[in-house]
Parts: structure tokens; sequence; C-alpha cells
């Protein structure tokens, strides 16, 4: 196939303008309607966002905030998370999930991931919480589960364990807002859940943007002083060290006008990971799905024999006008920044996973054919 054949012509890896031609009727009168009231910041457009977002993924309450990354921060923080304490998390995810107890002086702790759904491995985690117990120099604090790629973590385990342990749960649901968990939305699986309406996120903004879902009005009124400076009941009376973690209202506006198409895209990217899963499953390891669950497919995932292989995938795809992602080429642990925060534990699936894993597009304004084009091709090279 040449790049003069009509059949390959460059697929994008996210097409937001496609989407922003299908919202905008709906999208421009809301953005004339902010610069119309010209309060950027907390304007009226942020409370109504709150409220829509709580209510349709069923938690008690919602703080939006400035980023994903921002959002994990504010709820260690209203924990009083820092030296001395452990925070556990799995090492193959992104980089912000091991970044934020760090800022805060705490001590990430990397677990493993399951082999087939590449969530933290509730067995691994009873035991790297059991050894730290053990060692007895770090203090289990929290626990940080991530639902990578769409996909929910098993909550009701890593629960059981926080329970046992007496450990506060975070869930890092930046991949994965719209996915449900045995019937009910992720937002309040975990004591708090924090999500990122970062623009390739299936719930993407115009620019950074996060929330914070929880069922304790004490944690979500902590969230929202924390945001603002720690500011009390006035805005010049500081009560703690807080931070600028506002989302702006423009934001908002645009992810209201998100919500009136999310649900109908998240229909489209599980009929696309359908569409993957029969027409590659037999040749590749296509994602396996968590039971009794929906994803929102943030990213669909495919495991290659080896790096070789991957490379070679790649490579062949990238010349048929096919782009790929890796997420992640490197477990954390193996991060130069991160590395001196590991213990040395052994986390061979991470390893192994981050060396033959490859991302293929999904997203709304992907096309049957173009799903059966980058199948086909990736058939043909492996
Ligand atoms: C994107 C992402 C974040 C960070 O969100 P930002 O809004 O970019 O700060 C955190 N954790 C995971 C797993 C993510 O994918």
């Amino acid at each position: 196939m040449s790049m003069n054949d009509p059949q390959a012509r460059p697929i994008p890896f996210l097409d937001l303008k496609a989407q922003q031609a299908r919202i905008a009727a709906d999208l421009r009168p809301r953005l004339e309607a902010v610069l119309a009231h010209c309060q950027f910041i907390l304007g009226p457009e942020v409370a109504e966002l709150e409220a829509r977002l709580g209510e349709y993924c069923g938690a008690a309450h919602c703080v939006t905030v400035s980023s994903g990354t921002d959002a994990l921060q504010i709820a260690l923080m209203a924990e009083g998370i820092g030296r001395g304490d452990a925070v556990f998390l799995p090492a193959f995810t992104y980089t912000a999930t091991a970044e934020v107890p760090l800022l805060l002086g705490a001590t990430p702790v990397f677990v493993d991931v399951d082999p087939r759904s590449f969530q933290i491995d509730p067995a691994a985690l009873a035991a790297r919480v059991a050894a730290v117990r053990a060692a007895g120099r770090l203090r289990p604090r929290a626990i940080i589960g991530v639902d990578l790629f769409g996909q929910p973590a098993d909550w009701p385990a890593i629960a059981a364990i926080a329970a046992r342990e007496g450990l506060f749960t975070l869930d890092d649901c930046a991949q994965s807002f719209g996915a449900s968990l045995h019937g009910r939305k992720l937002g309040s699986a975990a004591d708090a859940t924090a999500t990122s309406f970062f623009p390739s996120k299936p719930l993407g903004a115009y620019g950074d943007g996060g929330a914070l879902f929880t069922e304790s009005a004490e944690r979500a009124a902590l969230y929202r002083s924390l945001r603002t400076h720690g500011e009390g009941t006035t805005r010049y009376e500081v009560l703690r060290t807080g931070m600028n973690g506002r989302l702006d209202t423009l934001q908002a506006a645009v992810l209201l006008s998100k919500m009136t198409v999310f649900d109908d895209e998240l229909a489209i990217r599980e009929r696309i990971a359908r569409l993957y899963d029969s027409r590659l499953g037999n040749a590749v390891a296509t994602p396996v799905r968590v039971a009794d669950s929906t994803a929102a497919w943030a990213i669909y995932a495919i495991l290659l024999r080896d790096t070789q292989a991957r490379t070679r995938v790649q490579d062949g795809l990238r010349g048929q006008g096919v782009p790929t992602a890796i997420y992640y080429p490197r477990p954390l642990h193996l991060q130069p920044a991160y590395a001196h925060a590991h213990d040395g534990a052994a986390l061979p699936v991470s390893e192994d996973l981050a060396g033959r894993i490859l991302a293929l597009p999904i997203h709304p304004d992907l096309t049957d054919q173009d799903v059966a084009r980058i199948s086909d091709a990736v058939l043909a090279l492996v």
C-alpha cells in the first residue's frame, strides 16, 4: 500500500477537530456566556459542572480542580500524608501517580500489576503492605489504585486490604471516568476518586483540568479549601497550607458541552474495542476484560511477543499512516527520578509489559473502516 492510495490517508491517534465539529452548536453559546459574564474563576459553570459530574457517576460530592495531578495531590494533602508515610501504587502507570507522594515527602511503594488486566495485583499489594510493616521504617498510609487504560482496578479486593490495614484509598481514575464496576460507575469505589480532563482523556477539556469525588462531606470541604490556598469561611482566612488548584470557568463550559455526547462516545469506544478484539484476538494478546465491568477505553493496548516484534509492528504501521503509542515504555521504579525511592522489590510483570505493549488508535471519530485497516495492517506485521 502506498501513501498515494486513498486507503492510506493518515489516521489520527486522536481527532479533537472532528469532535469539536460535532459539539460546535452546543459549545459556542456556552463559551459566549462565559465571555459575557467574565467570571473566569469559579464562575457558575464550575458549580453546574460539579453537580453534573457528581450526578453522572453517583458520587455525593464533586470538587473540580486544575488537573488530574493536582486532584491526586489535594487528596493526599487532605489526609496529611507526608514524610515517613508509605503510599502503595502500581509500578505500571503514568508518572503523576508516583510524583505526587514524592512531592509531599512521602515514599511511593511500587506494586506489580496483573499480567492479564494490567491493573494493580491485589495479592502483590497485600504482600508489599506486610513487608513494609515488617521492615518498620515507613508507616503504611494510603493505596492509590489506578484504573489503567479505562478499565477498573479490582476495587473490592483493594478496599478489603485497606480496611484490614487501616489505609486511605485513592482511585486514580484519570483514564477511566465513565467506566463502571459491578453496575456502579467509578467515583465512589475508594475513599476519594481523582480524575483528569487533560484533552486526550475520554472526557477532555481544552486545557488542563481535573476533579475529585468523595462520599465524605468533610473531605469535600477540605478539598475546596485546599484548592483555594487553604482558605476558611472568608477568603482572607488561611486555615492550612493549600495551593492554587482551581478549574477555570471556560474549561467547565467545554466539559459541560462534552458531557452532552460523552455516553455516545463511550459506546463508540466500546464498539471499536470489540472490533479490534474480534479482528486481532487470534493473532495478538488483546485486552482482557475485567469481569462485570464497563470500560472508558482511554487506551486500547495489545501485547506483542517481544520488543523486537513491537518495533516491527510500530514502524510498519507508521509507514502506512497509522500512529501508535507506547504506554508505558518504562515502569516507574526504573525511572531515573524515582529509582532512589524504590526498595528493590522485583516487579517482573511491569517490566515485561513495558517491553512489548503497544497502543492502537481508539477515539469516537475513528470509523469501522479505519479499524479494519489498522487491524489488517497489524495482522500483516505480526
Ligand atoms: C493523565 C493521568 C494523570 C494526570 O492527569 P493530568 O490532568 O495530566 O495532571 C494521572 N494519572 C494517570 C493514570 C493519568 O493517565
